[in-house]
């Protein structure tokens, strides 16, 4: 009989912890938005603001540790390091003291207060770096000096989770539609971050042979789009996104345009917009990203309209509202950012419940 050196030893437990937090805890709920405004277009939206650590990143997180434990990259007492704009700090804080590994958070400093109190609240710890597009050197200086563990988001989040199946977000939509009077969605639409839900959804389709397209929404201050469009993956700006969560400076390496079908840009006072009305429709406050999805959802069901079809369209709703109290949901606060929502809303209104054309124009490419 072989024995177990304690590091093998060490790792079976982990992997036992995290397994059994799974075997504990739900699936996400799918949630019908009637949208009158787009007749036989029947819109769900994946609520992954149920997961115990409020955003889809609890998802990205525990397969992050995972594939960190099972390449023999996590040490008992080593610092755990990301980079994040905080909800992907707040579910590896939350794993990390399963573990009890110490953890640090590499964020922006415009990071929601709301954020880093949570992250707090997990017991991790938040280094603040005010330039964004520093966030990656940052982290693996300090993995480096502390002899710590870089989780590396915006590299693995594509490959660290099973997109062929294995309970991933993909897998569990399809499972929920089953019995829905469209149970193959037309469209899936995500907004990057990462890139990493966008890829197992694309790559989830594809291997099971479905028709379902994937469309990608993105922020205004973000090169994905411009990206998407030109191939060019060298693209940089040197700010950080005004929707938390999505929009990146930098073309992150999780960003596989080949499984992306349409994408939009959607400019942040129409996401915002989206969000309040969103808010309103559901009797509950959600995220800023989960407003740019119901716009991209929102055009892709006005293209399917054009083409004379029917069906479903699933988008997700990423992170409830909660979180952003004093910035996104603050009169006062929005209006030092010069936003002036009301006539927005209305205008959403308008277009999901009366068929009226959304404001402006927005850049697409893939809807025709
Ligand atoms: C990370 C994130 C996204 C995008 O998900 P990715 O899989 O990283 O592309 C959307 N909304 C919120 C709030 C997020 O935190």
């Amino acid at each position: 009989m072989t024995v177990m050196n304690s590091l093998r030893q060490w790792v079976r437990e982990s992997i036992r912890i995290i397994e059994a937090d799974f075997q504990r805890s739900a699936d996400t709920h799918l949630i019908p938005l009637e949208l009158p405004g787009l007749p036989g277009v029947e819109l769900y939206f994946k609520d992954e603001s149920s997961h115990p650590t409020g955003s889809l990143k609890h998802r990205l997180a525990r397969s992050l540790f995972l594939y960190a434990l099972c390449n023999g990259w996590l040490k008992p007492g080593a610092p755990v390091i990301e980079a994040s704009s905080g909800s992907t700090a707040i579910s590896e804080a939350y794993f990390a003291r399963l573990l009890g590994l110490p953890f640090i958070a590499v964020v922006p400093a415009s990071t929601a207060k709301e954020k880093l109190a949570q992250i707090a609240f997990y017991g991790g710890q938040s280094h603040l770096v005010d330039d964004p597009t520093q966030i990656y050197a940052e982290s693996e200086r300090l993995a480096r000096e502390s002899g710590g563990h870089y989780l590396d988001q915006f590299t693995y989040a594509e490959r660290a989770t099973d997109w062929r199946a294995n309970n991933n977000i993909a897998e569990s939509i399809f499972q929920q539609l089953r019995f829905e009077r469209y149970p193959v969605p037309s469209w899936l639409v995500s907004s990057p971050g990462t890139g990493g839900t966008l890829a197992t959804l694309g790559r989830y389709v594809r291997y099971r042979q479905h028709e379902t397209r994937v469309l990608c929404a993105d922020a205004e201050r973000s090169v994905f789009f411009d990206s998407y469009v030109s191939g060019d993956r060298s693209l940089t700006l040197d700010c950080g996104s005004g929707i938390e969560g999505i929009g990146r400076p930098r073309v992150e390496a999780s960003f596989l345009p080949e499984v992306i079908d349409a994408m939009v840009k959607v400019p942040d006072a129409l996401s915002l917009a989206a969000m309040h009305y969103l808010a309103r429709r559901l009797g509950r406050r959600v995220g800023a990203s989960s407003g740019t999805n119901l716009i991209g959802a929102i055009m892709a069901g006005r293209y399917m309209l054009k083409c004379g079809e029917r069906g479903s369209m699933v988008a997700l709703l990423c992170d409830s509202g909660e979180r952003y109290a004093t910035s996104y949901y603050d009169a006062a606060w929005l209006r030092a950012q010069g936003f002036d929502l009301e006539p927005l809303i209305a205008a959403v209104e308008a277009c999901a419940e009366h068929g009226a054309p959304l404001p402006g124009t927005l850049a697409q490419a893939g809807l025709g």
